[in-house]
């Protein structure tokens, strides 16, 4: 499991630098326009490491990922997927991916980032994009969803959610700072988030 998690890891660095200067532009108008560049550095130093190093588990997997985006992304949102990454690395299975596994990687990432952001939903921030991803695929274990029709949910909703972060105030972060005049631009985290979400659901189906 820990090749397809590799190539998993590989891509979402992949998108994230991609996306470097749209990040990097949602975050020049709510924020100070770093957004892009401290993500594609940190995934950049990312590739490096799943690239240049063998792990026995996706724990150990995880758990580098975590560290480096910990000590090269920087900003707000450093620390903040980092610690995701690293609540991830505790529950990660080796097995192949179910809707309830992928519940509770999900929960974690929100857990890691709550404990260290101390952010609810609606303050337009990441989890804005992550808590409707994980609501959805809680929905879908209770309807009894199938592997894909859970992903593809979970991928329209951190859409959806992204999307609704443009008419809130931000009420955490630098955007706070702003008040009123944050209202009408999509958060770069929010952004950030769906993309790593997105392609989790596009490589696994
Ligand atoms: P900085 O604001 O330090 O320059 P970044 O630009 O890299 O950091 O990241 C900004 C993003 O971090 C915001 O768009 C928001 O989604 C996210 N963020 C900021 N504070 C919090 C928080 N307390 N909880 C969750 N996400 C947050
Ligand atoms: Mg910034
Ligand atoms: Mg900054």
């Amino acid at each position: 499991m820990t090749e397809k998690s590799k190539e998993i890891l590989d891509k979402i660095a992949d998108v994230i630098i991609e996306n470097k200067k749209h990040l990097t532009k949602l975050d020049s108008a709510i924020g100070d326009g770093d957004h892009g560049i401290n993500m594609a550095r940190g995934f950049k130093e990312v590739k490096e490491k799943i690239n240049g190093n063998n792990f026995e588990t996706n724990q150990e997997l995880l758990k580098s990922v975590a560290m480096t985006l910990i000590s090269t992304v920087g900003g707000a949102s450093g620390p903040l997927y980092g610690t995701a990454f690293l609540y991830i690395s505790k529950v990660i299975p080796d097995a192949d991916f179910t809707v309830d596994s992928l519940i509770e990687i999900g929960q974690s990432a929100v857990d890691g980032i709550q404990k260290r952001g101390k952010a609810e939903q609606g303050e337009k921030t990441m989890l804005d994009a992550i808590i409707p991803a994980v609501d959805a695929l809680k929905e879908s274990k209770e309807n009894g969803d199938d592997l894909e029709e859970a992903l593809q949910k979970c991928k329209a909703k951190a859409e959806e959610g992204m999307k609704a972060t443009i008419p809130m105030q931000a009420t955490k972060g630098r955007a706070s700072y702003l008040g009123e005049r944050s209202i009408g631009h999509q958060d770069p985290g929010a952004t950030s988030s769906y993309l790593m979400i997105k392609t989790v659901v596009d490589e696994l189906y």
